[in-house]
C-alpha cells in the first residue's frame, strides 16, 4: 500500500541518512519481531521533522506502541536503524537518549510530592538545586498547577496527575517527547481539554512530539501529520485534512471519519478518472486513486457531506437512485439513511437550510455527487 507523505522515500540506507536532510527522527527500514517469526512492524521508513507533532494512529495491535518503544530504547529493533538528529541510536540506552515520555498510567512516584516527582529527572541529571527549583516552578506553571507542588499524587484528580506527568516529561527540556495514549484514562471532557493544552504546550515550546493514539479525533485535533498504521505498516502519512479529504486506500477511508462505500467493476480508466459499473445497477465516474485497471474490482468512497439528494439540476453530477429509510434530526443537518445499490446504509448529511425540501421516509430520491468527491479505491469485500 502506498505511503503518500511528502517525505515518503525509497528504502533508505545509512549513507542516505548520513547525508542529513531535515529529519530529526528517522526510522530507516525498521522491522520488529517479538517471537522471531512474525513481524509486528514490517518495514518502517519515517522521517519526523524537528518541532513537528507527529501522531501514530491505528487500531489496537497495529504496531504503534512498538515503534514508540523502539524510539525510546525500551525495545530493540530486529532490523534497520533509528536516527535521532542524524545520530544512529540503536545502541544508545534509553536514559542516554534525552527523550521525555508520558504514558497512559501516569507512573508518578506515589510516595513523592508533585515537586519531588518533577525534580527527580533533574536530580538524575545532576542539576543544581536552585536551577531545579526554578525549572519545577516553571513546569508547574506551564501545566497550570502552581501551588500544587506540595501534594502527593493521590491528592490530585486524574487530569491533574496527568498534567504533572506531562510537566515531568518536559521539565528537563528535552527536544523530543513521546506520548503513548496519555489521555486514555480521562473522561471525554477532560480529554478534549488536555488535547488543546498539550497542543498549546507543543506550540509554545517548539518541542518535537511523537504521539500514539487509536482515537482519530484526538489525532486530527493535535497533529501536524498523522501516520495511519495497520498491521505493522504505515498506510498513509499525511496532514489531518489531507487524510480526511484524500484517503489513499480503503482502510484509511474507513478508519478516518464517516464514509459511504459502493462496490463495482472498473470499465474504463482515463486521465486520472475511471468509470465504474456499480453492483446493483448504474454507472458512475470517480477519481482513479487506487485501481488496477479495466475489469478489476473497486470500492468507491464518498463522504456523507459530499452527496446531495434531489438536486435542482444533475448536470455534471453522478447520480444513483435510492429510497429514504430514516431521517434523524441533528439541528444543523438531517442525517438521512437511504437504500442505494441494494444496501441500506448509505448516509447523506442534508444541511438544515430553507433550500432543502423536507424528505419523507419511504420516498424515492436521487443521490448526486461530483466526480472529484468520489474516490475509487482498492476493493473490500463485505
Ligand atoms: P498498538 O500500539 O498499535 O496497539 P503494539 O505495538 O502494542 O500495537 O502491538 C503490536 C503487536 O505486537 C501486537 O500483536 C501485540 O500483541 C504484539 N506485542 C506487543 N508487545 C509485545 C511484547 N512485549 N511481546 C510480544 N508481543 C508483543
Amino acid at each position: 500500500m502506498s505511503d503518500s507523505g511528502a517525505n515518503a522515500r525509497p528504502t533508505g540506507s545509512r549513507a542516505a541518512a548520513a547525508e542529513s536532510d531535515a529529519a530529526y527522527v528517522r526510522f530507516d527500514n525498521v522491522q520488529k519481531s517479538y517471537d522471531g517469526v512474525s513481524l509486528v512492524v514490517k518495514s518502517l521508513n519515517l522521517d519526523i521533522a524537528k518541532g513537528e507533532f507527529l501522531t501514530m494512529l491505528g487500531p489496537s495491535g497495529s504496531g504503534k506502541t512498538t515503534c514508540l518503544m523502539m524510539l525510546a530504547g525500551f525495545e530493540p529493533a530486529t532490523h534497520g536503524e533509528i536516527f535521532l538528529d542524524t545520530r544512529p541510536i540503536n545502541k544508545v540506552p534509553p536514559h542516554k537518549r534525552g527523550i521525555g515520555m508520558v504514558f497512559q498510567n501516569y507512573a508518578l512516584f506515589p510516595h513523592m510530592t508533585v515537586e519531588e516527582n518533577l525534580a527527580f529527572p533533574l536530580e538524575v541529571r545532576r542539576m543544581s538545586r536552585d536551577e531545579a527549583r526554578q525549572r519545577v516552578a516553571k513546569a508547574l506553571e506551564m501545566v497550570e498547577l502552581p501551588g500544587f507542588g506540595g501534594r502527593r499524587p493521590a491528592q490530585l484528580s486524574g487530569g491533574q496527575q496527568q498534567r504533572v506527568a506531562v510537566a515531568r516529561a518536559l521539565v528537563f527540556e528535552p527536544a523530543l517527547v513521546l506520548m503513548d495514549e496519555p489521555l486514555g484514562a480521562l473522561d471525554k471532557q477532560l480529554r478534549e481539554q488536555m488535547q488543546y493544552e498539550i497542543k498549546h504546550i507543543h506550540e509554545n515550546l517548539g518541542v518535537t512530539v511523537v504521539y500514539v493514539t487509536h482515537d482519530q479525533s484526538e489525532a486530527l485535533t493535535m497533529s501536524d501529520r498523522i501516520a495511519v498504521f495497520d498491521d505493522g505498516i504505515i498506510q498513509q502519512l499525511s496532514t489531518p485534512d489531507e487524510l480526511y479529504e484524500r484517503p489513499q486506500n480503503s482502510f484509511v477511508a474507513h478508519f478516518i471519519g464517516e464514509n459511504n462505500t459502493l462496490h463495482g467493476t472498473v470499465t474504463e480508466v482515463r486521465n486520472g478518472e475511471c468509470r465504474v459499473a456499480v453492483d446493483g445497477g448504474g454507472e458512475v465516474s470517480a477519481l482513479a486513486v487506487n485501481v488496477e485497471g479495466p475489469n478489476t474490482r473497486t470500492t468507491l468512497s464518498l463522504r456523507p457531506e459530499r452527496a446531495e439528494i434531489d438536486p435542482t439540476s444533475t448536470d455534471g453530477l453522478n447520480t444513483l437512485e435510492g429510497k429514504v429509510e430514516e431521517l434523524i434530526y441533528l439541528g444543523d443537518h438531517i442525517r438521512t439513511r437511504l437504500t442505494v445499490a441494494g444496501h441500506d446504509d448509505f448516509i447523506v448529511k442534508v444541511p438544515n437550510t430553507h433550500a432543502h425540501r423536507p424528505l419523507k421516509v419511504g420516498e424515492a430520491a436521487t443521490i448526486a455527487w461530483l466526480t472529484e468527491d468520489c474516490r475509487a479505491l482498492d476493493p473490500i469485500s463485505r
